[in-house]
């Protein structure tokens, strides 16, 4: 009962800041709740300056959403946060407001794997090349969710900003933005207005699929495609801005031949990196978990049938020169890098045949699939865009 009042005294603006809050913390509860989720509280920062991860990618996200849609610039008009789950799902939902939940799972997953990998002394071997980048450093010790924000007071907390966390930070940043990003394109494309107009309030769930949505295999999966689509051009919009990964672009050099491409090279390559991570990170959680039924493609397809988009974005903005082919050779070096990491890290068999079959024209039926579909749902999603 005191909930409903809040809410309706809140509609109508006559609460106070408090008020505010409890509204907000409420919604995403009362979510949650529904759903059988248990949400994740974000443990307070430790003494010496440590902040939880989870707190770091909140504020970022925070401000992400605000920068993105002046719909977001008050925090109140979104409720963000996480469910403690293990599995590799995240949602984007509306009841009263914008809401989205990330799992910790898909999260805790990347991070770990971002720092095992810069722990691995054989993975970009370059990294480490003192006359390059000056000097080596420790892993970081202590809590692998802990991080310092204020800046090293000495040599041993230097260790904290030393390259690989920090090549581990910058492409953690990349992953979690397009995770964010990609339900974020769930809500601003339309999709979960139109999943709601067809089957209720609910919210619009990575896993499982479920027919109670009343969508169409081919439509959740040409869902998904677009809200790939919507992240990773807000993703590489950001990295084209910010140029995150300039700083180890000569290192890269000496490793990888990769077209020139206006101080944005290693960037490029990084974001492909990490956003192949993420999809390959998923597949693998798919794997363990058995689903046998998901929208989206594994995860080489999923990465080339993005690249075009990426490609005509870049060019037409005049970020960059490269040509499709420049665009092809570089996002399959950073994706096969990724997918050897990976199998590397879990002392698996690289299959690069596998991973090349999806650029060999399977990417263009995909595609091609995609667009069939979308004939049909694109005049029911245009009255719902934001
Ligand atoms: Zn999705």
């Amino acid at each position: 009962m005191g909930r409903v009042w809040i809410f309706a005294s809140l509609e109508a603006g006559k609460c106070g800041e408090s008020g505010k809050t409890i509204m907000s913390e409420d919604t995403f509860e009362t979510v949650l709740t529904n759903l059988g989720l248990k949400k994740f509280d974000v443990p307070a920062p430790k003494a010496g300056g440590y902040t939880h991860l989870f707190q770091i990618v909140t504020e970022r996200s925070r401000a992400r959403l605000a920068d993105l849609s002046d719909d977001y610039a008050n925090p109140d008009a979104l409720a963000f946060g996480y469910a403690e789950h293990r599995a590799f799902n995240a949602f984007a939902h509306r009841t009263s407001k914008d809401i989205i939940c990330l799992y910790t799972t898909p999260l805790r997953v990347v991070w770990s794997f971002f720092n095992a990998m810069m722990d691995n002394r054989q993975i970009f071997p370059w990294v480490d090349d003192v006359e390059v980048l000056g000097g080596t450093a420790p892993a970081p010790k202590g809590d692998l969710f802990f991080l310092r924000e204020t800046p090293p007071l000495n040599d041993a907390e230097e260790a904290f900003n030393s390259i690989r966390p920090r090549l581990a930070r910058a492409l953690f940043e990349v992953a979690a933005d397009f995770i964010l990003l990609h339900e974020v394109g769930h809500l601003r494309n339309g999709h979960v207005a139109l999943l709601q107009q067809r089957a209720g309030v609910r919210p619009f769930r990575e896993l499982p699929y479920d027919e109670a949505d009343k969508l169409e295999i081919p439509e959740a999966q040409a869902l998904e495609f677009d809200a790939d689509g919507f992240a990773v051009q807000k993703v590489f919009e950001r990295v084209y801005k910010e140029n995150p990964f300039a700083e180890f672009s000569k290192g890269l050099f000496k490793d990888h031949r990769l077209p020139e491409d206006g101080g944005h090279t290693a960037s490029w390559y990084f974001t492909w990196f990490a956003v192949y991570s993420v999809f390959r990170l998923f597949d693998e959680a798919m794997a363990i978990s058995e689903i046998p039924l998901r929208m989206q493609p594994p995860a080489a397809l999923r990465q080339a049938c993005l690249l075009p988009a990426v490609a005509a974005m870049t060019n037409r903005s005049g970020w960059s020169g490269l040509s499709m082919q420049q665009w092809v050779d570089l996002a399959t070096d950073a994706g096969l890098e990724a997918e050897r990491t990976i199998t590397g890290l879990r002392r698996m068999k690289p299959d690069p045949h596998a991973y090349l079959a999806a650029w060999n024209g399977g990417a263009f039926d995909q595609i091609g699939f995609y667009l069939d579909t979308w004939e049909g749902l694109a005049p029911q999603l245009a009255a719902l865009k934001r």
